[in-house]
């Protein structure tokens, strides 16, 4: 497998008071999103309080044809989202948005990220006779949103009664039989925002699914806020906003689109900086740069154009893989690289290569690619990462969750760069990597380089005696 960390959810909502296409728009959403989940994929649509849905394991079109899309129907609500599963599992039972039955009618969820207290909240749940089909946290919100709603005079309350009890990350989609929902944790952990086209309001993980739909960017819905939408327009509930944020920082390496504005920032522009700092950081003489696609394009581009070193294209992508199924050995993930990447020998050939990527989990898939390149006749590769080592596992919603498989928690900068085959190696530094969106309207994590978790996690092991090497 290409190995890169994996963002766990791309969401979508819409409210047309209209009640026109809205499954039409949550499908082209769901698309512009599928990079942030590709194990399944769902679309729920709600006609005057009756909740139609369809949702299975596969990439969008894999999910969705004409006839399961028609058979979803016209409404003026529609959530949608798009998952990655850790370990790939295709778990057709966690497959969202979630639709449950509930005292006050039918509701469906869709959600991204992951709550740091589910395991305490699920047992508390199971106390009071909760039966659980997954193992996916939006169940556990779905229950707590239904519990509230029992008391609470509206089913806006009854979510900011689950957001006192859950802790850790989540956007969500909601919709109940009249209401569109959108909620973003008091961190602001995961990204979401707000889009209108003519009458109609959206909400999605990233501005690149308004583009798609030709909907122009509001705003971003704010950490600890609730967005309601219903026949009488947008109403925002802010109780909950006003305390640390702490979005993740990776959103601008390799989650999001570089098409994507995130919190004021365009992802593109992060990442040309990520490149620019990143050549002043770790110079080098080399006669071409080349970016890894697609996530290293813009980063290396950024280091060509601070260093004046020409920028060109190395590596060409397959852009017919989807996923692939033969993952399971080293040399199956070895030729699972070759398929998706090729190196362009009349590019590289004799010539030193400044090589930038967003990062470097396990290693496997860097020194595929390094050998690529000096098979196609690069004299040398110099490796520049365009983010920091990843050190801790992420808590918030991504699979970087064992430190056992990070290559920089076992080997110093030396023994990485030998271990892939690089001539050198240079990862941005935790300030550099600040910088590269430092407009932005919100503050950020970076746990997983620094081991400074904004909230309190699971114990994990100490850090061991190479962390401090590379980061120093
Ligand atoms: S630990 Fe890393 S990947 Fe996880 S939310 Fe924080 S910055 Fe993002």
């Amino acid at each position: 497998m290409y190995e890169k960390p994996h963002e766990e959810c791309g969401l979508f909502g819409v409210y047309d008071p209209h009640g026109q296409a809205v499954a039409d728009e949550a499908y082209l959403a769901l698309y512009a999103l599928q990079h942030r989940g590709q194990e399944s994929a769902g679309i729920a649509v709600n006609d005057g309080g009756v909740i139609r849905f369809h949702k299975d394991v596969g990439l969008v079109p894999e999910v969705f044809n004409e006839k399961n899309l028609r058979d979803l129907g016209e409404g003026q609500i529609a959530v949608a989202h798009t998952r990655y599963s850790p370990g790939n599992k295709q778990e057709r039972a966690a497959a969202q948005p979630l639709v449950m039955r509930y005292v006050k009618g039918t509701i469906a969820i869709g959600h991204n990220g992951a709550i740091s207290n589910a395991g305490e909240l699920r047992e508390e749940l199971e106390q009071g006779g909760a039966i659980f089909q997954s193992n996916c946290d939006a169940e556990i919100i779905a229950y707590m949103i239904a519990r509230a709603r029992l008391t609470s005079g509206s089913v806006e309350k009854a979510v900011q009664m689950m957001m006192e009890k859950v802790k850790g990350a989540y956007s969500l989609v909601l919709m109940s039989p009249r209401k569109l929902l959108g909620v973003r944790d008091p961190h602001g952990f995961r990204p979401l925002s707000i889009g209108k086209l003519g009458d109609s309001y959206m909400l999605a993980s990233e501005t690149c699914a308004f583009d798609s739909l030709g909907a122009e960017f509001v705003r971003d819905v704010e950490p600890g806020e609730v967005v309601v939408i219903d026949k009488d327009g947008l109403h925002s509930h802010k109780e909950m906003c006003g305390g640390k944020t702490s979005m993740c920082i990776f959103e601008y390496v390799y989650f999001a689109r570089p098409d994507s504005v995130v919190e004021g920032v365009s992802v593109h522009v992060a990442r040309q900086r990520a490149g620019m700092i990143l050549a002043k950081e770790h110079p080098v003489e080399a006669d071409m740069v080349c970016g890894v696609p697609d996530s290293g394009l813009d980063a290396a581009l950024g280091y060509a154009q601070e260093s004046g070193i020409p920028y060109g294209i190395g590596l060409i992508k397959n852009k017919y893989i989807g996923r692939t199924f033969i993952e399971d050995t080293q040399k199956k993930r070895e030729r699972a690289v070759r398929i998706k990447l090729n190196a362009l020998s009349a590019a590289v050939k004799g010539k030193r290569i400044v090589l930038v990527d967003d990062s470097i989990v396990r290693g496997t898939t860097s020194a595929h690619i390094i050998q690529m390149l000096r098979e196609a006749g690069a004299k040398e590769v110099h490796f520049r990462i365009s983010s920091p080592p990843f050190l801790h596992p992420c808590y918030f919603g991504t699979d970087i969750s064992s430190r056992k498989h990070l290559i920089a928690c076992r080997m110093s900068l030396d023994e990485i760069c030998k271990e892939i085959g690089a001539d050198t190696l240079g990862y941005l530094s935790i300030e550099g990597i600040h910088a590269i969106a430092k407009e932005a309207r919100i503050d950020f994590c970076d746990a997983c380089f620094t081991g400074n978790y904004p909230i309190e996690v699971p114990d994990e092991m100490p850090v061991d005696k190479f962390a401090n090497k590379i980061t120093g």
